[in-house]
Order: C-alpha cells, then sequence, then structure tokens
C-alpha cells in the first residue's frame, strides 16, 4: 500500500515548508497581518472564503490555503522520524508500515531536492563562467 490523497499531499507540503522555512508563514503572522482569508487559513469561516487559488508554492508543490494550517501533527511526526532514520538514529526493523510508506516520499522528494540544487549550482557557476567573458 502507497500513501496517497490528502495525506501524501500533506506529507509533501510538510517537507517544502520544512525546507523553505519561509518567514512570515504562521498563522499568528496571517491574523497579525489581516491576510487569514487571502491565504484560507482553516480557522476563517467558508462564508469569508474567496474563490480558491494557488496560496503557496514551492517547486511542484502548491496549496490552495495556508500551509502552516495543511500540516498537520502526523506529518511532522513523520518528518522527525525520517530525519532521525537519516541520521541512523532509527533502526530500520523498527519502523511501522505506514512510517516506511511517509520515508518513500519523502525520499522521493529529497532526491529531487537534491537533483534541483545540484541543478541551481551548475547554472550559477555556468553564469559566473559566462559572465567572465564579457
Ligand atoms: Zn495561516
Amino acid at each position: 500500500m502507497q500513501l496517497n490523497g490528502p495525506r501524501k499531499k500533506k506529507l509533501i507540503v510538510a517537507f517544502h515548508f520544512h525546507i523553505a522555512a519561509p518567514r512570515g508563514w504562521d498563522c499568528d503572522e496571517c491574523r497579525k497581518q489581516h491576510l487569514e482569508v487571502k491565504r484560507r487559513c482553516g480557522w476563517v469561516p467558508e462564508s469569508q472564503l474567496t474563490e480558491s487559488k494557488p496560496v503557496w508554492i514551492r517547486r511542484q508543490v502548491e496549496t490552495d490555503c495556508c500551509p502552516k494550517w495543511l500540516i498537520n501533527a502526523q506529518s511532522l511526526e513523520w518528518l522527525e522520524a525520517f530525519a532521525a532514520w537519516r541520521g541512523g538514529y532509527l533502526e530500520q526493523g523498527a519502523l511501522t508500515a505506514k512510517q516506511i510508506e511517509a520515508f518513500q516520499v519523502l525520499q522521493n522528494e529529497l532526491v529531487k531536492e537534491t537533483h534541483y540544487a545540484k541543478q541551481t549550482t551548475a547554472d550559477n557557476i555556468s553564469r559566473a563562467e559566462a559572465g567572465r567573458f564579457r
């Protein structure tokens, strides 16, 4: 069984949100800056919400509501366990089936992230090199 649907999406959003750690994306901030309707934070009554549109985007991931609100305790737990597992603090045999499914999703995202980081670095280098010839 593969982790799929909303739970997978939440986990992927949690992963990207964790990496990007965007400033000001906290529901306290949303409230303070009166952005809760625009960002569609989960506590805004449905009657006040405007039409659904992408609110937060990173790479191939987008959410139509406040990402902070979307990320749940389960996603965070999986993120932490994943970090512990990668650090060698969690034995493969101790993992639950659900954790293994979650880790596959996270591993997949991590590979894409690493690939992207390499590409960006390569782009920067070639741009810097090109600059030398101007
Ligand atoms: Zn919010």
